[in-house]
């Protein structure tokens, strides 16, 4: 059973059918000029219609990339362009993912200053805090739309709007937002938005870039024009049309897969409140809450022990983030929300997506208290 669709999802089929012909048929290059090149340019420039349709961006504004660390990176080393003698100013936050988190640290090692703004106990940064730390020399404030170990969603339009009066451009790592809440990056005030086809039932190393018309930003590759000369190299067709087809979909099922996976993680809250005493549920709810993610807390238990003892029983459920499993350090994420040490080891990050079954949460209710039981030390 599985239930880590925050680390990766299954490529859905239509996403794979849509991507079949650019393997062995239409397999050219989009910069050639023959026919083969011309279709495969003309393709991906329908699966950039695609990507801005969903964020409410214009397709001149999306730029592909091989994932969202890569579009990350971009972003934040693209205007902050720490070549430049002159100091620069960065404004994040404590729980962004470490694509956002160790490039800011790197700036920082080559004389940028960063800010990493703290959040409360539901994982929240507030908008107050972000307008009293801009400096005379900030040049991006980065926060992510939906932290990937809790699923709280950040007050992004707010925070928009605070960086827009200051004229300063505002990037949004979108990546676990896009295939569950309505992105209206324009009305939102996202200058820049990061996302990712493997978190949205598509294939894994693409991703894009959005960056507003009137946002000057570098590259940081060298070589070819592709991608306004921002993401030089061949693009990988497959998987551009994969992330574009995987788009359309979300924009289909959105509604729907929103609504079942809140259902589905109330329910599974409810099953285990009642046979686990003092579970504790990480991160904000309601209305500031994204479904898929769930964060619990077993006072008293090993969270690693009860991992192994579940993948034994074929149920796959994450400490954290993927990316971080092999640090021994507790989460990041988790001590910035007040958690101690011995509480940050108690947690298991479960998730859900458009294929998680009533059957499996059920399945799930009856195993974890056991489990947990077997683990508390
Ligand atoms: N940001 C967030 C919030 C993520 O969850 C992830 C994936 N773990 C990334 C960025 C990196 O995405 P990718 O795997 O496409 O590089």
């Amino acid at each position: 059973m599985y239930f880590d669709y925050c680390a990766t999802t299954p490529v859905s089929e239509e996403v794979i059918a849509a991507m079949q012909p650019f393997w062995r048929v239409d397999y050219g290059n989009p910069s050639s000029l023959h026919q083969y090149g011309r279709i495969a340019a003309e393709n991906m420039e329908h699966a950039r219609d695609q990507v801005a349709a969903l964020i409410g961006a214009k397709a001149h504004e999306i730029i592909f990339t091989g994932g969202a660390t890569e579009a990350n990176n971009l972003a934040l080393l693209g205007i902050l362009q720490p070549w430049q003698p002159e100091g620069a100013h960065l404004i994040t936050g404590s729980t962004e993912h470490h694509s956002v988190l160790h490039t800011a640290q790197f700036l920082e090692k080559v004389g940028c200053e960063v800010t990493y703004l703290p959040v409360d106990k539901d994982g929240l940064i507030s908008p107050e805090s972000v307008e009293q730390a801009i400096r005379a020399n900030t040049r991006l404030i980065s926060i992510m739309l939906v932290n990937n170990e809790l699923g709280t969603v950040q007050p992004v339009a707010a925070i928009g709007k605070i960086a827009h009066r200051h004229g300063i451009p505002f990037h949004s790592d979108a990546v676990q937002g896009i295939g569950l809440l309505d992105v209206d990056s324009a009305g939102m005030g996202i200058d820049l938005l990061s996302l990712s086809a493997h978190k949205i039932y598509g294939p894994k190393g693409a991703g894009a870039l959005m960056v507003r018309s009137d946002i000057k930003i570098s590259n940081i590759f060298h070589g070819g024009s592709q991608e306004n000369q921002l993401r030089p190299g061949t693009e990988n067709v497959p998987a551009i049309i994969g992330l574009g087809k995987a788009c359309e979909l979300v924009s289909m099922h959105r509604e729907h897969d929103s609504n079942k996976i809140a259902g589905l993680r109330k329910q599974l809250i409810e099953n285990l409140r009642q046979h686990i005493p003092g579970l504790i549920v990480n991160g904000a709810r309601g209305a500031d809450l994204c479904p898929h993610v769930l964060s619990l807390t077993f006072p008293g238990c090993v969270a690693e022990m009860m991992q192994i003892r579940l993948s034994r029983q074929d149920v796959a459920i994450s400490l954290g983030s993927a990316c971080n499993s092999k640090e021994i350090a507790p989460s990041h994420v988790l001590l910035a929300i007040g958690l101690s040490p011995q509480e940050a080891d108690a947690t298991l990050r479960i998730s859900l997506g458009r294929e998680t079954t009533p059957q499996e949460i059920s399945q799930l209710s009856e195993i974890l208290p056991d489990v947990a039981s077997a683990c508390r030390i």
